[in-house]
């Protein structure tokens, strides 16, 4: 029997839900491209089998505590999207849905309090710091902590880098080609401040001015993904305020938050900060995009080394850039770039799932380590700060060291000169 989605005034996304789950035409090609169909080998954990279950949930033809185990799952990677013949924008059916559901859905104490502690400290740079700090204190101590929350330990660096603070204003070098707006990250800026500075350093050499507005925050992503709606779109408003008009693109440094910022327009539909969130998404871009199309100054030659380059499911599926990191790198006289087997699928970092979701994230994160293994390179980059503490938490139990760093990092390295430098 044929059963129709309903009308609700209010739900703002049900028209985007509705597209997506009519667009979708049960051919199965998704099903390869999905890391948990992948791992697991179910149709309910694969793209087909969620939409199906959304849509049924929708038309209240199953109960939602019965589809919330196989959409939880979902790690938003969008290579469903990617692999999709039939265009269906699976992005605009899964967020609208967690909204939904965290309206309704019953959490346990202990998901409750991981889901509070994870919203309340992530997205604030200061208070993340504080908790990484005490996490490392934890460490030796792990055995004695609640099973969920170890995952996060198991990430954290060794050691935190020094805190650094950067100018509001970096001027370009030489003549002014280019001004723009940086997005600084949360989690990014605690756990590899190098990556902003090397950012810095690069664009600068390129004749890029680059603003840092200081009244940014947090993008949104990860409230939006796990759907606390209200939370992302205070986020969203307060850097659509934050950022400036006057400028030639505003850019990120990690595809995570650049996938949310594009995002704004969804997060925001149907209120009136709409038409400027898909104005402001129009003039993001991620800085190794924005730097191909500006065209790089040469940098010179580095000693001859491999660099396996990983493509970050937010930079390669969400916003379709591929060509541009890898241009760049190549164009560094002495690297080698090198694809990583099965690249397109998920490292199994995706905002909290390693915290949501443990075994599928470690077992995500053991098989991209060891499909960067088999590429015999001695570095890996990639435009993600998640996507780098995964690999690199992966990679440190292996035999032989693989340096994990930003695209951005590896042309610091180049235009200073430095054959050699320090890694996560
Ligand atoms: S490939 Fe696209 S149309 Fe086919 S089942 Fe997957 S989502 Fe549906
Ligand atoms: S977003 Fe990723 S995990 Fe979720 S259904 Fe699509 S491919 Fe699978």
């Amino acid at each position: 029997m044929k059963h129709a989605i309903p009308a609700d005034p209010s739900n703002p996304w049900l028209s985007h839900m509705t597209e997506a789950v009519q667009k979708c035409v049960h051919c199965g090609f998704c099903l390869p491209a999905c890391p948990t169909y992948v791992a697991l080998g179910q149709e309910m954990d694969s793209p087909r089998g969620r939409i199906i279950l959304m849509k049924e949930v929708l038309e209240g033809t199953t109960a939602l505590e019965a589809a919330l185990p196989h959409v939880d799952r979902c790690l938003g990677c969008l290579g469903c999207e990617t692999a999709c013949p039939s265009g269906v924008p699976y992005r605009d059916l899964i967020s609208p849905f967690r909204q939904m559901a965290m309206k309704t859905r019953r959490l346990g104490l202990m998901a409750k309090l991981r889901r509070w502690s994870l919203l309340q400290t992530l997205p604030y740079p200061g208070r993340f710091r504080l908790a990484a700090q005490l996490g490392g204190m934890a460490r030796p101590f792990r055995g004695l902590m609640p099973a969920s929350m170890r995952p996060m330990l198991e990430l954290l660096p060794p050691s935190l880098p020094a805190k650094q603070n950067f100018p509001e204003i970096t001027p370009a070098q030489g003549p002014c080609r280019a001004r723009v707006a940086l997005l600084a990250g949360c989690a990014q800026q605690v756990l590899a401040p190098e990556i902003n500075r090397a950012t810095l350093a690069v664009l600068s050499k390129n004749g890029v001015e680059v603003i840092i507005p200081r009244e940014q925050g947090c993008c949104g992503a990860l409230a939006w993904h796990v759907g606390a709606g209200e939370q992302a779109r205070t986020a969203a408003r307060k850097n659509l305020a934050a950022f400036p008009q006057d400028v030639d693109a505003i850019l990120t440094n990690a595809a995570g938050c650049g996938s949310g910022l594009h995002e704004y327009p969804l997060m925001l539909a149907g209120t009136s900060d709409e038409p400027a969130a898909k104005a402001f998404a129009h003039r993001v871009q991620d800085v190794s995009q924005f730097l191909a199309n500006l065209g790089l100054i040469a940098p010179p030659e580095v000693q001859p080394m491999t660099v396996a380059y990983h493509d970050a499911c937010h930079l390669s599926h969400a916003q379709g850039v591929r060509s541009a990191p890898r241009e760049l790198l190549r164009a560094i006289p002495g690297i080698t770039v090198v694809e990583i087997p099965d690249g397109e699928i998920c490292c199994g970092s995706a905002g909290s799932y390693n915290v949501d979701q443990p075994e599928i994230a470690a077992d995500l994160g053991r098989r991209k380590a060891e499909a960067i293994r088999k590429t015999g390179a001695q570095w890996v980059a990639a435009g993600n700060i998640g996507c780098l503490t995964q690999i690199a938490a992966h990679l440190r139990s292996g035999p032989q060291p693989i340096r994990v760093v930003h695209t951005m990092e590896i042309l610091e390295m180049a235009y200073a000169g430095q054959a050699d430098k320090a890694d996560r």
